[in-house]
């Protein structure tokens, strides 16, 4: 039975194995390495994904959707032809796409999955994304954060680990910062590589910025010289000009390119003329928020900024000049940027594949990644303004698996029961961090003293979460996991 990773990206996805002694990715129906990541519902109820979903984005945008990526994790529900999908069921029908295109390129049943997510994912979009592999029925043992599978892939770069591998060596010890930009999110991450071990040291991010928003101010930008706005038009013009205003950004290929965005819609008359220059005004506010992760991974990872040795650059974002220029100027290193940037995560995932496989060759290298975000509990404050306190069991960019306990007290005499909430963040009061769940655990009868209890949190090395709290008096033990919005048994 075999194994495929899965790259599965807020605007694209893809597929890759591990075959013939390396990393391979998978072409889909039309031969192409990116799948969009859009699903459409026919008349029929049944569902088609990748490029001619796309096209129904236009034709039929009620029943189609893309981005569902962005809502993973929450409750949101799409109507589509008539049927209701989850985020997560969305997502299914991806991996089932890519899992159908892995079988027919090897010719043999696929029935696990390695699936990359960001690597700011919480708990609960973490635990969602696993759901849809089971909804897709493959098996997700695993969830690798994107930019380290890049990592992975970068450094230990098939011929380069081939060639280490012959000569019983590894590629030489570096320390670098691995910038993924994709269509709606970004992930910083700094990463320490000797030896065999691609180490993830700091991870920082933004889900909700990516090349979809360039697009975005470009269409509004087209809507502005001709006097209307975004919002005056209909959904599928909306669309349609969202992909004009793409089409125009990806012309700006090279620094000096020009790009003239001549819409179809007849309300939209005259031509937006673009040029790099323009659009990095436009977009300075996308801009000062790329800022913010990048410098927080690094300060993050404690590695002197002059170790770091390179910056490179992932996503199919990272294409655009403007992002690359911005970055060189911000940043005292060199920046990295080469033709596959847009499947350099997945071929990472290839090659994560080989290692599951015991492949000869990468067998022996290990990757070690870190949990994105603080786990706390909140406890009383005694002095004023009163609001509870995060108590941190598990600060942020701890290596995985990660456990940790802590005693407390309840605080009222005499309960019959004690409140262990978790909460995610990076606040001092509890109340400013996400409440990922609470779990309520018995306490004794007749308890007259403060009750005393150990909470201890793991992370497992997908950063799921689990918690147990024991009970001192009586030694009882409740163990719980997380599974993204409610508790089952541990
Ligand atoms: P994701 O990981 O979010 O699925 P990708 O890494 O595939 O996304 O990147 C998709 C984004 O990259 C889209 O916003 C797309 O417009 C942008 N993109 C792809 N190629 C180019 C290009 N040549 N110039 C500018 N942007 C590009
Ligand atoms: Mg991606």
């Amino acid at each position: 039975m075999a194994i495929v990773g899965i790259d599965l990206g807020t605007t694209n996805s893809l597929a890759a194995v591990y075959k013939d002694g390396r990393a391979q990715l998978v072409p889909n129906q039309f031969g192409e390495l990116l799948t969009p990541s859009v699903v459409s519902v026919g008349k029929d109820g049944r569902a088609v994904v990748g490029r001619i979903a796309q096209e129904r984005l236009v034709t039929q945008p009620q029943d189609t959707v893309a981005r569902f990526k962005r809502k993973m994790g929450t409750d949101a529900v799409y109507n589509l032809g008539g049927r209701r999908f989850t985020p997560e069921a969305l997502s299914a029908c991806v991996i089932g796409q890519l899992v159908a295109d892995a079988q027919e390129f090897l010719g043999e049943r696929v029935d696990e999955a390695v699936v990359s997510v960001p690597a700011y994912f919480d708990v609960a979009q973490r635990a969602a994304t696993k759901r849809a592999g089971a909804l897709a029925g493959v098996r997700v043992e695993r969830l690798v954060n994107e930019p380290s599978a890049a990592a992975l892939g970068r450094h230990f770069s098939n011929e380069g680990a081939v060639a280490a591998a012959a000569a019983d060596g590894y590629p030489p010890d570096e320390t670098f910062c691995v910038f993924d930009f994709g269509g709606g999110t970004l992930d910083v991450s700094v990463v320490d590589c000797f030896d065999n071990v691609v180490g993830i040291s700091a991870v920082a991010g933004d889900n909700h910025l990516g090349g979809g928003d360039f697009d975005l101010l470009i269409a509004q930008e087209a809507c502005r010289i001709n006097g209307i706005g975004l919002n005056a038009l209909e959904a599928s013009q909306r669309e349609t000009l969202l992909r004009e205003a793409e089409r125009a950004k990806r012309e700006l290929t090279d620094r000096d390119s020009h790009a003239f965005l001549r819409s179809s819609i007849p309300a939209l008359p005259q031509v937006l003329h673009l040029t790099n220059k323009r659009l990095f005004e436009l977009a300075e506010p996308l801009f000062t928020r790329i800022d913010r992760p990048l410098k927080q991974a690094v300060y993050d990872s404690d590695v002197p900024a002059e170790e770091i040795s390179r910056a490179v650059l992932v996503g199919g974002s990272s294409r655009m000049p403007v992002v690359r220029d911005y970055l060189e100027r911000l940043l005292a290193v060199p920046v990295i940027c080469e033709e596959d940037c847009d499947v350099a995560v997945a071929l990472g995932l290839g090659t994560y594949v080989g290692i599951k496989q015991r492949a000869r060759g990468v067998d022996s290298l290990v990757l070690t990644d870190i949990c994105p975000h603080s786990l706390s509990t909140d406890v009383r404050n005694p002095h004023p303004p009163f609001e509870p306190l995060a108590s941190v069991l598990i600060p942020r960019n701890t290596t995985l698996p990660a456990s940790s306990s802590r005693v407390y007290a309840n605080s009222q005499v005499g309960a019959r029961e004690a409140r262990v909430a978790v909460y995610q963040g990076e606040n001092v009061y509890a109340k400013d961090n996400k409440q990922l769940a609470e779990l309520m655990v018995p306490l004794p009868r007749n308890a007259s003293e403060q009750e005393a209890f150990t909470v201890t949190f793991t992370y497992d090395i997908n950063s799921i979460l689990g918690v147990e709290v024991r009970v001192h008096s009586t030694g009882e033990v409740t163990r719980r996991v997380y599974n993204g919005s409610s508790w089952d048994e541990g």
